[in-house]
């Protein structure tokens, strides 16, 4: 639904209307009449879609609600500067959650250096919504796009992957830093955040850039959450297989030289851990963004994008 909203949006907006990326990338990005550059992006959180008020603390969905956000500017290698706070509270309760869900948000903005610059407060008869508005600063390495990767490039990915929902889901820390670090001590070609698993967050990443890839299943970090969740749900799926689809990870896909790749491997600059999980090959005609798989044995097949699709 989302991906066909977006289409018709794309299609009914003026030209002159349409920010550079917009509404295809993981921010936008606005240029200032006085020279310099803005990253925008923006997500919303529903009760009973995104979080249960029954079973999720407020101060937890306050703090992933800025979070994801900060998530999407460290994709474009952007530093958080200000965000803007909406709030639609039920009437029964309102005030004491707003309280709650900012004890979530401040904690995490202080540190992340972001202002609370404004927001909105409304309450109805519905269920919670939150929604918050992040916007940052386009350093000289930046910005970071999807649509730059190039053949021969390496497939890094930050930090380890899948089960997700056991908790990191909410607690998972934003790699702004590693991010701002990355681009400057590295020659990033590509970046997104995986929210919704790295097969499917890898072939977004493949269209953007008009490319192909191939993802060495042997090499893909799978999380001590991805192996719990694989041995607690029995639904035939192994802990790769989490790893590769299970989404909220919002650890970073980077595209980058392989000789960049290997060098940071080699050296882990990064408490989180960089991760080599395969190469970016070019496409032609009708393969144009296949993503594949290659087994330890050297067996390939390909990769199918399934991923959580919000
Ligand atoms: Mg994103």
């Amino acid at each position: 639904v989302e991906l066909e909203f977006l289409q018709w949006l794309r299609n009914r907006l003026p030209l002159d209307m349409r920010a550079p990326l917009g509404l295809s990338d993981d921010a936008a990005i606005l240029q200032l009449s006085g020279g310099g550059r803005v990253v925008a992006t923006v997500d919303m959180l529903t009760e009973g879609v995104d979080f249960l008020l029954a079973q999720d603390r407020p101060q937890r969905i306050g703090r992933k609600a800025l979070a994801v956000n900060l998530s999407d500017l460290a994709a474009m290698a952007a530093r958080p500067f200000a965000a803007l706070v909406a709030l639609t509270l039920p009437r029964k309760g309102g005030m004491e959650l707003a309280k709650q869900l900012f004890e979530g948000i401040i904690p995490l903005a202080e540190e992340f250096g972001v202002a609370l610059a404004g927001g909105d407060t409304n309450t109805w008869d519905g269920p919670l919504v939150i929604s918050v508005t992040l916007l940052g600063d386009v350093t000289e390495h930046g910005p970071l796009l999807r649509s730059g990767a190039k053949a021969g490039d390496a497939i890094v990915v930050t930090g380890k992957l899948g089960g997700s929902r056991l908790g990191h889901q909410f607690d998972f820390r934003p790699r702004v830093r590693e991010a701002l670090w990355l681009a400057e001590n590295s020659e990033l070609h590509a970046g997104l955040d995986l929210s919704d698993g790295l097969a499917l967050d890898l072939w977004r990443m493949c269209q953007a850039s008009n490319l192909g890839a191939i993802v060495e299943i042997a090499r893909v970090p799978v999380s001590e959450d991805a192996a719990k969740w694989a041995a607690n749900v029995v639904d035939g799926s192994t802990p790769v297989e989490h790893a590769l689809s299970d989404g909220e990870d919002f650890e970073l896909l980077l595209a980058m030289p392989p000789r960049d790749a290997e060098r940071l491997v080699n050296e882990q600059p990064l408490a989180c851990g960089l991760t080599i999980v395969g190469e970016f090959v070019s496409a032609s005609g009708a393969e144009d963004g296949r993503i594949w798989r290659r087994e330890a044995d050297g067996s390939r097949a390909p990769l199918v994008p399934r991923g959580y699709e919000h």
